[in-house]
């Protein structure tokens, strides 16, 4: 029977060893992926720019979903290199064809007085709160520290932003702005899940922000106790937002969150129900007079469509269902308002296909989804070539029974 020894050096043998100062060229020449297998609190104390963080016990089960490209080249490091020789032999094992180990590991790197950096950890408590996030290779570690760092502004604490606030209270969107001027009514607790009982007559922001809070103590909530109009948008906006989830019930809110959303660059997830149906959008329009393409030569498409490039104007208040009309299923703004949360989510990590150029439809009553593909239009009065419209419009209030802004009845 071989000793720890002996069957380390066995190891040493099949496997490529690369030292300090050869990793240290690798790294400059940035295309080589650094895999630290250290456990987490070996981590949390220094690690190289860069290195993907995965503890050496869950190697093998987590490196597919990390590394699918079994040709990428990987280095592999532990503290002293013994470690990551063993799992250097795992990956090859695994069919990864491009693997060495750093021979004297993390020590011996910093010791060259090479790169290193302090890690930005998640607290043990996070660490459990987001495990099953931290389970997913699109998220993980990094992504969880992204939509901790996140900010988005719901417009409307009502049917729409009731899940969409939760949803996104507890993945960890750790700073969330609403903005409603309601109270809590009994008639929105068919539906509107953020509010209850216990709450009716209190402010529908403040409502939320203690459902919220409770729900996940690192999310800060912002409340603005207010109706978005043109003499507030501005210093709403100047909190700085990444993500506006647009909840809104009203012409008015509509557009003014559109046009403020254009000329600040932020992108809107839409949603709208009414009665069985739903629907649901991302605007992620270009800045406008940006040429295609200018500022970003990986992004030469010309952006996508703005709410304006599908409804230039609102229709005159006459043909507009008024609010006290505006009947719903309760369990439509639950699931309209959860694609918007998802829809944020992948905004804010950066990953998947958004809804950006679709508008999804759902009908509650047959069970069906549907899309429609929506471009940008290039005589849109704001996103357009020529925008006629630079300046914030307030359209009359055409749904006036309470001036709601929470997110029943809307409709286009
Ligand atoms: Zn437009």
């Amino acid at each position: 029977m071989a000793t720890y020894r002996e069957l380390l050096q066995q190891v040493k043998g099949e496997i490529d060893e690369i030292d300090a100062p050869d990793a240290r060229a690798r790294h400059a020449a940035d295309v080589t992926l650094f895999l630290d297998i250290r456990e987490q609190d070996e981590w949390d104390e220094g690690a190289i720019p860069g290195a993907v963080h995965v503890p050496r016990g869950q190697l093998e089960s987590r490196i597919e979903g990390l590394v699918p490209d079994r040709s990428r080249e990987i280095v592999v490091l532990c503290a002293g290199g013994s470690r990551s020789a063993f799992a250097a032999r795992s990956l090859a094992d695994l069919g990864y064809e491009n693997v060495s180990s750093l021979a004297g590991g993390f020590t011996d790197w910093k010791r060259n007085g090479f790169p290193i950096e302090l890690p930005r950890t998640l607290s043990p408590k996070q660490r459990s709160r987001y495990s099953r996030h931290l389970l997913i290779p699109e998220v993980g570690e990094a992504g969880q520290q992204r939509l901790l760092d996140s900010r988005v502004l719901l417009i409307g604490a009502g049917g729409l932003g009731s899940p969409a606030s939760l949803y996104l209270a507890a993945a960890g969107v750790g700073t969330i702005g609403i903005v409603d001027a309601d109270v809590v009514d009994d008639s929105n607790l068919q539906r509107q899940i953020v509010h209850s009982t216990e709450r009716l007559g209190e402010p529908k922001a403040l409502s939320a922000k203690r459902t919220i809070e409770a729900l996940n103590p690192d999310v800060e909530v912002k409340a603005y106790e207010e109706r978005l109009t043109s003499e507030n948008v501005e210093r709403i906006l100047a909190d700085g937002w990444d993500v506006i989830v647009d909840g809104a019930d009203n012409f008015p809110t509509r557009y003014l969150v559109n046009d403020a959303s254009v000329w600040h660059g932020i992108p809107v997830v839409h949603g709208s129900i009414y009665r069985f149906e739903g629907q649901a959008t991302v605007f992620k329009p270009r800045l406008p007079g940006s040429a295609a393409g200018e500022a970003d030569g990986a992004r030469a498409e010309e952006g996508g469509p703005c709410y304006r490039c599908l409804f230039p104007s609102p229709p005159p208040p006459e043909l507009a269902p008024s609010c006290a009309e505006g009947g719903v299923l309760g369990v439509l703004p639950g699931i309209i308002g959860s694609l918007q949360a998802n829809e944020t989510l992948k905004l804010l990590l950066g990953v998947g296909d958004t809804l950006e150029g679709r508008l999804l439809l759902f009908d509650a009553l047959g069970t069906t989804f549907d899309e429609v593909s929506v471009k940008r239009d290039p005589t849109c009065p704001v996103c357009g070539d020529r925008p006629e419209i630079t300046e914030y419009i307030d359209y009359v209030e055409f749904c006036q029974p309470s001036a709601s802004q929470s997110a029943d009845g809307a409709r286009r």
